[in-house]
């Protein structure tokens, strides 16, 4: 039998066995998201990463599905004070926090949460369950309007034991609102709001549910019966975990935080919740991230050590973070340092080199080479190093997501392949190289740390993406020929010639350089970007070529129409050689003219009638124009591009 997942349940303080409860086929898990009134800092970058290399070891390594909720925190202390001190409204500041907070995770390749959850959309929800909290006595409003959470009650039950996680931190509370803002010592000393919401506390257990509104200012709610005012900080979570993760039920599976959120944060959490559903265990496992230290000191506001995931990604990459973290434990404290880093970044570039190398060289085997036959060297690392690899690396993966013990397992594996790819004669057969790789990259994938491009969408392109070289070839040579265009083009280039160019170089990309590689590519109306997708190069081919013949058509018929124009101009401009003055002197009709040469006699030397004249001066006038228009061609040189005599 194959080792089933432990995890170390910070509510039993002991190792326990994963498993789905009987209602639902996954693991419903709820994880403390970010409060969002300022960057996140790598502390924060510690926690989201390990626990996404445990959910995506629950779901890709043990095959245990997972429903990965996050809540964000929109409205609170911190984020109001700086839309006073800014001005921004303090949902501005939110989303703007919370955008950058999800980039970040994108940033660190951490999957998205299956279920985002803003506080401020679930008011009524909140409120509603701080009214039934009241109803059954576990909750009391103060003169203030504000609600509090009622310990000794809770306690008196008889049912519920407060402080679960944290007992003897529970039982000598003096203050259960401050939270944590800069790991573990981060805590700032309480302010006067906060000392006088100790005076109207029964007891100083006793944590805000509901915080009446001070002033009309601060963002406010009304709702249920309740004064104006916004949630406390623990029934949040409280309230959206069991509505989502528990949804029906009266328990979630997974419950996560940082390690500082273990008192009083999540202790109040449980409380509230098995008030809520009268029950004594809402969430069946409660896992802890470790602190993180920056160069062996706590992070705190007073040490000015802050380091946010941005700055920590401009000095170092995503993976070589990831390995950091995979090398240590997700429960222990840890060390942020540059050395640390830099021994971090040695090991990735191990792993790395790995997967890269002997990528490339399964690529160069010739198929011939896969009816080697298996040396010794080859057997044994198929039949007896790998295995046993991969045995230890489960047991350690098993063992409460040991991943720092299992990373050696695999650089152990690399290095024993290695020497001999490098140093045993006849290298590593194929079959026991391509085997090994694929083995050490899924277990490296299920750490969320990929080397391989996806080839599995190959089949649905066809070539598609057998290879990168021929897009890297493609692309280099698309620029090759933007840089030819533009460099080449000077002071007298014009505009739209050079926008021609241009387009003319991105149609042959999509024409003749994305179709054999099984890409269509389907421009739309700008500035709508173009569209793109698989497709059988041949169908792809038949298309553009149905509309290269369209496009001929419409070439075809527009040069005829320049041809017919051109007819037109040839016999008007032939028209137009002769002079005005010259056109009526033919003697077969008229016999005296004037100066101008307009005849004023017929050939029988009667006088013209006045009419007849005027008509003859009207065409003279009109032969003028076109005569006109005969010399400007001349002129320009018009007439011999057309083919006429000058
Ligand atoms: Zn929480």
């Amino acid at each position: 039998m194959e080792p089933k997942p432990t995890v170390f349940n910070s509510l039993t303080r002991e190792k326990e066995q994963i498993t789905l409860s009987s209602d639902r086929s996954f693991l419903s898990w709820y994880i403390c998201g970010p409060t969002v009134y300022d960057a996140a800092h790598v502390g924060h970058a510690r926690n989201y990463v390990s626990f996404d290399i445990v959910r995506r070891l629950l779901v890709d390594y043990f095959g245990i599905p997972v429903l990965y909720q996050m809540n964000i925190t929109d409205v609170d202390d911190k984020i109001i004070q700086k839309s006073f001190d800014s001005g921004e409204s303090f949902t501005n500041i939110a989303r703007r926090f919370e955008a950058d907070f999800f980039d970040d995770l994108e940033a660190l390749h951490c999957l998205p949460p299956d279920v985002v959850t803003r506080v401020t959309e679930y008011i009524p929800e909140i409120t509603a369950y701080v009214r039934k909290l009241m109803e059954r006595g576990y909750a009391y409003e103060a003169a203030s309007g504000s609600v509090y959470f009622d310990v000794e009650a809770f306690e008196r039950s008889g049912r519920h034991r407060f402080g679960k996680l944290r007992p003897a931190a529970a039982a000598a509370a003096t203050s259960v609102e401050t939270r944590p803002h800069a790991g573990a010592n981060g805590v700032d000393p309480p302010s006067l709001e906060q000392l006088s919401v100790q005076e109207e506390k029964r007891n100083p257990r006793d944590a805000a549910l509901w915080k009446a509104s001070k002033s009309a200012m601060e963002p406010g709610w009304e709702s249920n019966g309740l004064a104006r005012g916004r949630p406390g900080w623990h029934i949040e979570c409280a309230v959206m975990a069991s509505l989502v993760s528990c949804a029906g039920t009266t328990h979630l599976d997974i419950h996560t935080g940082g390690i500082d959120l273990e008192f009083p944060h999540h202790d109040n959490e449980i409380a509230e919740a098995e008030a809520y559903f009268e029950t004594d265990l809402w969430s069946r496992y409660f896992l802890h991230s470790g602190h993180l230290n920056i160069e062996g000191l706590k992070m705190s506001k007073s040490l000015k050590n802050f380091i946010t995931i941005r700055e920590v990604l401009r000095r170092w990459n995503w993976r070589q973070l990831r390995v950091l973290f995979l090398m240590h434990h997700y429960q222990t404290t840890m060390n942020y340092s540059e050395e640390s880093m830099t021994h971090a970044a040695a090991v990735e570039r191990t792993i790395q080199e790995f997967m890269r190398s002997t990528e490339a060289e399964l690529r160069a085997h010739l198929p011939e080479e896969r009816h080697r036959k298996p040396t010794k060297v080859d057997l044994e690392l198929l039949y007896q190093v790998l295995p046993a690899t991969e045995a230890t690396v489960r047991a350690h993966l098993s063992d409460n997501f040991n991943t720092q013990d299992a990373l050696q397992d695999l650089l152990t594996l690399i290095r024993t392949v290695n020497l001999h790819r490098h140093e045993t004669p006849g290298g590593v057969g194929y079959a026991t190289l391509h085997h090994i790789r694929s083995s050490v990259g899924r277990i490296l994938s299920c750490f969320g740390l990929d080397y391989d491009v996806k080839d599995d969408v190959a089949s649905q392109g066809g070539a598609a993406l057998a290879s990168v070289e021929p897009w890297i070839q493609g692309a280099v040579r698309l620029r090759d020929q933007i840089r030819e265009v533009v460099l080449s083009a000077d002071a007298n280039t014009d505009a739209n010639a050079l926008k021609e160019s241009i387009l003319v170089v991105c149609d042959e990309f999509r024409d003749a350089v994305l179709p054999p590689l099984g890409v269509r590519l389907e421009d739309r109306t700008y500035p709508k970007p173009a569209i793109w997708k698989y497709d059988d190069p041949a169908a792809i081919q038949a298309d553009i070529e149905q509309r290269r013949q369209a496009e001929a058509a419409r070439a075809a018929e527009k040069e005829a129409r320049r041809r017919e124009a051109e007819q037109r101009l040839l016999k008007e401009l032939e028209q137009g050689r002769t002079h005005p003055s010259q056109m009526f002197l033919d003697p077969s009709l008229y016999s005296q003219w004037r100066e101008d040469g307009i005849p004023t006699h017929d050939a029988e030397g009667r006088e013209l009638e006045k009419s007849r004249v005027k008509r003859l001066l009207k065409e003279q006038q009109r032969q003028e124009r076109l005569h006109r228009k005969f010399l400007e061609a001349q002129a320009s040189g018009l007439l011999s591009k057309l083919g006429m005599e000058p």
